[in-house]
């Protein structure tokens, strides 16, 4: 484990969770994150092939790794780019904001998804919903 903070502690000031400053900072992080471990997975691919032994498992779980750092990255990148008009809901796990139809918490990594279904499905449930009118 290593630390790579290099920001002073910033005395008295509390930056809330999912403000527009902490998004930036997420985004630089996932960014450098998302970079490194492409960075990696290529590299491990490249000697898996040299030795022409493939370890998928292995391969597979990076790549899950980069995916999921990678959906979060963009999920920071779309909130920053809308502001307040793409906040769609609040994470139950931290309270962070997140847009719609995002799979994960960029601020805790919590999933989203499963949560979020029921809201999105609830027409059916509405008395007189009809089909709408050509
Ligand atoms: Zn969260």
């Amino acid at each position: 484990m290593m630390s790579v903070l290099s920001l002073p502690p910033a005395d008295g000031l509390v930056v809330p969770s999912g403000s527009m400053a902490e998004l930036r900072r997420r985004r630089y992080e996932l960014a450098r994150q998302v970079a490194a471990l492409t960075w990696d997975l290529g590299g491990l691919t490249y000697e898996m092939a040299v030795r022409d032994h493939y370890r998928l498992d292995v391969l597979a779980r990076r790549a899950a790794e980069l995916q999921e750092a990678d959906a979060q990255l963009g999920e920071v990148q779309r909130l920053l780019a809308n502001a307040q008009d793409g906040v769609h809901g609040q994470c139950r796990a931290c309270g962070a904001v997140h847009s719609r139809g995002a799979a994960y918490c960029w601020h805790c990594g919590a999933q989203l998804l499963a949560e979020a279904r029921p809201v999105v499905l609830g027409v059916d449930s509405i008395p007189g919903a009809t089909a709408p009118a050509g």
